[in-house]
């Protein structure tokens, strides 16, 4: 794959709940390595949006094409998720009573039930691979500690890694530095930097001072529709944006 080709083309995209129409022949791309953010006030559309690429919602009209040849819209979760297309929600949704290593074995083997994968014995490359994941994520010296025992931010971060162990080539992020301190949302953003060329990326985020730190280009949602696409400094600019979030 090349850089900025297209990884994920949303193409008249439209959904509607007992009529009310969340998104609304939507239209837009995003390309491979891109750091995406998607903005827009609440009830833009943004976790329909979400909802549509990952099979969760199966829209009225339209399609979803993924590395510019696999249709995903007519596909079930676990088939999207199996092609490389990573969510993360913005509760953090780590198994408490395991440790932070067992976390990272459990999503790894992603297909067993949890037992079974904590009996199966890890190969070179998987255990490399969590060793990486966890000096990734500075948490090292947490791999053996109970997850629940984690901070917050250190659980959101467990949770990244949870999906990058599954290698995925998108990750789809909603709202990853709510409720994290000034600390840890810097280091979320130096991380995506980090991650954003590897892997493509749409993150869904309100803390503007967050999107300023990390977006190549931001799409800012209203009404279910694509209002502004551009840097962030482009979108602030944009009349029909500033209009929206001054509810003019
Ligand atoms: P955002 O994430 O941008 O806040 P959502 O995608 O959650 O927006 O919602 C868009 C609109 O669709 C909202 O007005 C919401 O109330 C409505 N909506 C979302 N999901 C459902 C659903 N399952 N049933 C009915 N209405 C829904």
């Amino acid at each position: 794959r090349r850089q900025r080709d297209p990884i994920l083309q949303l193409d008249g995209i439209s959904v509607s709940f007992d009529g009310f129409q969340a998104l609304n022949n939507l239209s837009f791309e995003i390309g491979v390595g891109e750091l995406r953010c998607v903005i827009g006030p609440n009830g833009a559309g943004k976790t329909t949006l979400m909802d549509v690429i990952t099979g969760k919602t199966r829209p009225d009209r339209g399609r979803v094409l993924y590395d510019q040849s696999v249709d995903l819209t007519q596909m079930d979760p676990v088939a999207i998720a199996r092609r490389g297309i990573g969510r993360k929600f913005q509760k953090p949704t780590v198994f408490d009573a395991l440790t932070v290593a067992e976390n990272l074995e459990v999503a790894q083997k992603g297909d067993k039930s949890v037992w079974a994968c904590l009996r199966a014995r890890l190969n070179s490359e998987q255990r490399d691979r969590i060793d990486e994941t966890l000096a990734l994520l500075r948490l090292g010296a947490e791999r053996n500690r109970l997850a629940g025992a984690l901070s917050h931010g250190q659980k959101q971060f467990l949770e990244i890694g949870m999906l990058l162990v599954q290698q995925p080539h998108v990750l789809l992020l909603d709202e990853p530095a709510a409720g994290m301190s000034d600390a840890e949302t810097a280091w979320t953003a130096e991380l995506f930097r980090e991650l954003a060329g590897r892997h493509s990326m749409m993150v869904v985020e309100h803390d503007m001072g967050f999107v300023e730190s990390i977006a190549d280009r931001v799409t800012v949602l209203h009404q279910g529709q694509v209002l502004a696409e551009g840097s962030l400094a482009q979108v602030q600019a944009d009349e029909r944006v500033i209009n929206v979030y001054l509810g003019r």
